[in-house]
């Protein structure tokens, strides 16, 4: 039986098992197959607290995972794949284990949204991708698309100049939504041009993408655009699935919980992008883990009956 089982290895996760460990809970782990999440897939944090310079996003995870592990965290390298939260002590299942734990911490994190448009999967991994850092060195000199006008947009816009002879972003509207100082750095960038009012409506190509097929949203004019890769950040979904039908989820899926990171079942916390939907930060990721280790050692302690400090 465990104290505490933590689904999820970003930042939130690792930051809630450091607190839950040094409040000796010894927790478990479970780090999921793509070991830190999404913040390994940035090449650098420049807005951090305590990094100046920036910080890789994998170095982040490193530095993360030691102080977990240094204060007692068991990190598994495994994939949950059926949950019973409803009963204690709570079961999880995993692809090679089955464990019982008196509480849970939710932070499984989101992933990229799809334009769901023909050529897309067919594509993937051809042309098409969903993280600059992995493959932005595959496009060295070559003329990239981006789709999207967030903060991710922008920011992977701007990384992906670094390799690209030239990046076009593609937006929907005529005014983007990324911060105020993203814009600024786009706008001033060279090699970046945009393309406002405009949806792609289908990725071409032979063996590799070749061309977007693309429809102005005010006139309804469709043009074809020659390119070697699109990059797409739409923004994100939260991976609920496991927690479907137990969790409450808001209309965007995303994990409703209190301002204390509770769900709506006692000793089940959610922290980081899986509850957030509106700051998807590696620092609230964090604050919100912190919280979520703090709760867990709380409500173990009342069901135990011990005291706990400010209670
Ligand atoms: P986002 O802010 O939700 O932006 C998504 C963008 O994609 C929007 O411009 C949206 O257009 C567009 N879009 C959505 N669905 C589309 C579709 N089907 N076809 C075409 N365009 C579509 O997502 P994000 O950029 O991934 O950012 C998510 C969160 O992470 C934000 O809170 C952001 O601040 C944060 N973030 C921060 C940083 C940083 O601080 N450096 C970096 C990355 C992400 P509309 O504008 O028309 O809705």
């Amino acid at each position: 039986m465990h104290e505490v089982i933590i689904i999820g290895s970003g930042p939130a996760g690792l930051t809630a098992a450091i607190y839950a460990g040094r409040a000796n809970l010894n927790p478990l782990l479970l780090s999921g197959l793509e070991r830190g999440g999404q913040v390994t897939l940035t090449s650098d944090l420049e807005n951090f607290p305590g990094f100046p310079e920036g910080l890789g996003g994998f170095e982040m995870y490193q530095l993360f995972e030691s102080q977990a592990k240094k204060f007692g965290t068991e990190i598994v390298f495994d994939l949950a794949t059926k949950v019973n939260l409803k009963e204690d002590p709570k079961i999880v299942k995993t692809q090679n284990n089955e464990y019982h734990t008196k509480s849970v911490i939710i932070a499984t994190g989101s992933n990229p949204k799809k334009l769901n448009i023909p050529g897309e999967k067919e594509f993937i991994g051809k042309g098409v991708s969903y993280c600059a850092t992995c493959d932005g060195f595959f496009f060295t000199d070559k003329h990239v698309v981006v789709v999207g006008g967030g903060n991710s947009a922008l920011d992977e816009g701007i990384f992906l100049t670094r390799h690209a002879a030239k990046v076009t972003i593609i937006h929907r509207r005529d005014r983007l939504r990324a911060d105020a100082i993203l814009q600024e750095r786009a706008l001033e960038n060279k090699k970046i041009e945009f393309i406002w009012d405009t949806v792609v409506e289908e990725i071409m190509g032979d063996q590799a993408v070749e061309k977007l097929k693309l429809k102005n949203t005010k006139s309804g004019e469709i043009s074809h655009l020659d390119i070697d890769g699109v990059f797409i950040f739409i923004g994100h979904n939260p991976n609920v699935d496991l927690f479907r039908g137990q969790i409450e989820l808001d209309e965007n899926d995303n994990i409703i919980t209190d301002r204390r990171t509770r769900t709506n079942i006692p000793g089940v916390y959610a922290c980081g992008d899986v509850q957030d939907s509106i700051y998807r930060q590696a620092i609230t990721a964090a604050g919100s883990g912190c919280q979520s280790g703090m709760e867990a050692e709380r409500y173990i302690a009342e069901i135990e009956g011990k005291a706990y400090p400010g209670k």
